[in-house]
């Protein structure tokens, strides 16, 4: 498990193949299959790659249970094709499985940014972020968020205790943006490294590179080659 941000972290449940996955995905077509990765399995993987034979990849998948805030999981769900949660008849998986604040009432966690992390608006752009604020800006920034999420908590306990259903009382969860929500995400290598790719960039927030980091170390130590190959095109 990584821990990520002031409360998240990225666990590696399960994993389905390795490296030799892809390798004897590609060979069924000549009914051959290899049992240790030698060079020639090597050069085949970033051959793969490079000439999008992507579908061998698909057949790798990784299990990961994440704990991030919502506004983090919200961009992840855009990651459809080749994720376990695509909706329609034609997905076997459909699985995105969240922690569900109509019943679950365990402590509820925020996203609070230390005084020192908060952000500028960018320059140059409409999305993303420029440097570091820095005091006594940030100071401010962050006694104001947990001022609001106080004042909003006291509201969603007085609710609870009113024998409000918690599936309404959430609605006095303050600051949602900064939930943090658990949930499985199960998704084929090739998946992966698409999300990897786009959020790894210096385009994506900050908060969401943080979890793509963690998520490349956990599938890189399962799938060394693969994963090169495929962030290297
Ligand atoms: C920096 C950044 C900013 C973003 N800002 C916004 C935003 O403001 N608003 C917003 O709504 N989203 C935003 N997104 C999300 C973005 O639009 C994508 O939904 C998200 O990155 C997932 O990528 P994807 O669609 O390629 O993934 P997937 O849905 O998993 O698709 C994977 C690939 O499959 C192929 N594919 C998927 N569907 C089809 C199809 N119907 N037909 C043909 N090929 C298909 C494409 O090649 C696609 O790249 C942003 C993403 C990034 C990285």
């Amino acid at each position: 498990m990584i821990n990520v941000l002031n409360k998240g972290y990225v666990h590696l449940v399960d994993v389905m193949g390795s490296d030799l996955t892809p390798v004897n995905a590609a060979r069924v077509s000549y009914n051959k299959a290899s049992n240790a990765l030698t060079e020639k399995d090597e050069k085949l993987i970033q051959f793969l790659a490079t000439h999008d034979h992507t579908s061998p990849f698909r057949h790798a998948m990784v299990q990961l249970e994440v704990y991030a805030p919502l506004m983090v999981a919200r961009q992840w769900w855009k990651y459809i094709v080749g994720s376990s949660h695509q909706e329609g008849a034609q997905d076997p998986f459909t699985a995105w499985n969240e922690s569900s604040r109509r019943y679950v009432t365990e402590s509820i966690e925020f996203y609070i940014p230390e005084e020192d992390e908060w952000r500028s608006s960018p320059e140059n752009s409409k999305q993303g972020s420029g440097p570091i604020l820095g005091t006594p800006i940030g100071k401010e920034a962050t006694k104001r968020l947990l001022e609001q999420i106080e004042y909003g908590m006291r509201n969603y306990e007085w609710a609870v205790e009113n024998n409000i259903a918690t599936e309404m009382a959430r609605l006095f969860n303050p600051s949602a943006y900064g939930l943090y929500v658990r949930w499985y995400w199960t998704a084929s290598l090739q998946s992966v490294s698409h999300f990897l790719k786009q959020r790894l960039d210096a385009h994506a927030q900050v908060e969401i590179q943080a979890f793509a980091k963690a998520v490349k170390t956990l599938v890189e130590k399962e799938f060394p080659v693969s994963l090169k190959a495929l962030m290297s095109i």
